[in-house]
């Protein structure tokens, strides 16, 4: 087992191209520790500077399988010298891709479009909606995030995502989502009875041209700061839809692929949505997304008016088959959700010990613990949330910030990750959790 000791962040090196990249690159990025990773090889990072981490994050929930898994790697190499690229043109790598993916989803799922970003499949998603039911208005959900771009902002409930940055596409309605530690109506889960959900028919009719079309949604909500709605809230919301005639669209570009302690988020709940976005873990490490939907669905997009010059490029076919592939063979949605289970046990009754802890949550290899005023258990604590992030890194392990108040931190191991480790990073966090109460 790998030692973690403690060190100065950021070291040397670190500093040197951290300045650099000042000189050169904007500050628009995720506020991030300030280290500058070297290499990586499964849950374990090196920073420029020779520091060993291990790796909370998976570089943004996307190296699900661990850095530089041998068997992607293998795929890789395969692949480069046959051919990297070929625009728009099949592949026996794509198709294979492709059915390997239409065969682990649920069989209303049965079409399949590669493309390369997160916010690729979302927009696609947007388009093949409006297309499809010919109406211009969607509903998403107060925090939801969909990606950078100007269709997903208009159905975006991120700050960082609308605010400074005008109208946004016309046709986006917001609704609350199901946070209930901080529920926007101020309701209290069970007795709410899930009153977010129950409002929703009168915020449609108030703010609707009676025009919608289509519904996105995260199965838990990723930017907002792993924000879990409760049990039943995503079948309900489906059921919604259907009653309604209304698309579904489940955005699971963070939640897919093991993430949650299944293959798919939606499994939890026998969700079927009509269109769903993957993107992240499913190249871990390789630039690869998709939509996939019902036939009828996605069969309303005629030649050319969905393209990509990168989606489906025969290297991230290859990446995405091996990704496919080891995952199933290695149970990592099993681990996710086990390794899961102890970790948050193991929060949880941290969370009895130390009062800045307002809530653990999440389910499989994905947890957010928000960080309060000990004496109201609600105020958000971001100073405090920083502190933990800066104390963690310098003892070796790595986490994520976000959430709506940036007092959440963001727990996302590599889903290959032992007990062994969890233990050592467990030490890390008791011992950081300490030093902030005394
Ligand atoms: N959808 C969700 C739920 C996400 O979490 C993200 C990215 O974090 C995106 C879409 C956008 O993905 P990308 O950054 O690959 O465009």
């Amino acid at each position: 087992m790998e030692k973690l000791v403690f060190r100065t962040i950021p070291g040397p090196k670190s500093a040197e191209i951290i300045e650099k990249s000042r000189q050169c690159e904007p500050p628009c990025s995720v506020d991030q520790t300030p280290i500058v990773w070297d290499h990586g090889q499964g849950v374990w990072v090196w920073d420029v500077d020779g520091n060993l981490y291990i790796d909370f994050t998976s570089g943004v929930l996307v190296s699900n399988l661990g850095h530089n898994h041998p068997e992607l790697v293998f795929a890789i190499q395969n692949q480069a010298p046959r051919m990297m690229n070929c625009y728009s043109f099949p592949t026996p790598e794509r198709v294979a891709a492709a059915y390997r993916l239409k065969d682990m989803l649920p069989s209303n799922l049965d079409r399949v479009f590669m493309l390369s970003t997160g916010a690729d499949a979302t927009e696609a998603a947007l388009r093949i909606a409006r297309r499809y039911s010919g109406k211009q208005e969607i509903l998403g959900f107060y925090g939801g995030f969909h990606g950078r771009t100007y269709g997903a902002m208009g159905v975006a409930g991120s700050m960082s995502t609308r605010r400074h940055f005008g109208v946004p596409v016309p046709g986006g309605i917001m609704a609350p989502y199901g946070y209930c530690y901080r529920c926007f109506y101020g309701k209290t889960y069970p007795d709410c009875d899930m009153y977010c959900l129950k409002m929703l028919d009168r915020v449609i009719e108030s703010t609707s041209s009676g025009d919608l079309g289509a519904v996105i949604v995260e199965p838990y909500q990723g930017t907002a700061g792993f924000v879990f709605p409760p049990e039943g809230w995503l079948k309900s919301l489906e059921d919604w839809a259907r009653v309604r005639n209304v698309l579904l669209i489940i955005d699971e570009v963070q939640a897919g692929f093991g993430r949650t302690g299944k293959m798919f988020a939606i499994e939890w709940e026998d969700v079927h949505p009509q269109l769903l976005c993957l993107g992240k873990g499913m190249g871990s490490g390789i630039p690869a997304s998709a939509v996939c939907g019902e036939s009828k669905v996605m069969e309303c997009m005629k030649p050319g008016e969905l393209s990509s010059t990168w989606g489906g490029n025969p290297l991230a076919s290859a990446a995405v088959l091996a990704v496919l592939n080891t995952m199933e063979n290695q149970k990592l949605p099993e681990n996710s959700r086990i390794m899961g289970e102890y970790l948050k046990a193991r929060f949880m009754e941290m969370k009895s010990r130390f009062p800045f802890i307002g809530d653990v949550r999440g389910k499989g290899l994905v947890l957010g613990i928000e960080f309060v005023n000990p004496t109201d258990q609600f105020t958000p604590l971001p100073e405090i949330t920083h502190k933990v992030v800066m104390g963690c890194a310098e003892h070796g392990v790595l986490l994520g910030k976000l959430g709506l108040y940036g007092n959440v931190i963001r727990i996302a191991p590599p889903l290959i990750i032992t007990q062994a480790e969890l233990d050592v990073a467990l030490d890390v966090f008791e011992g950081v959790f300490n030093a902030l109460s005394s």
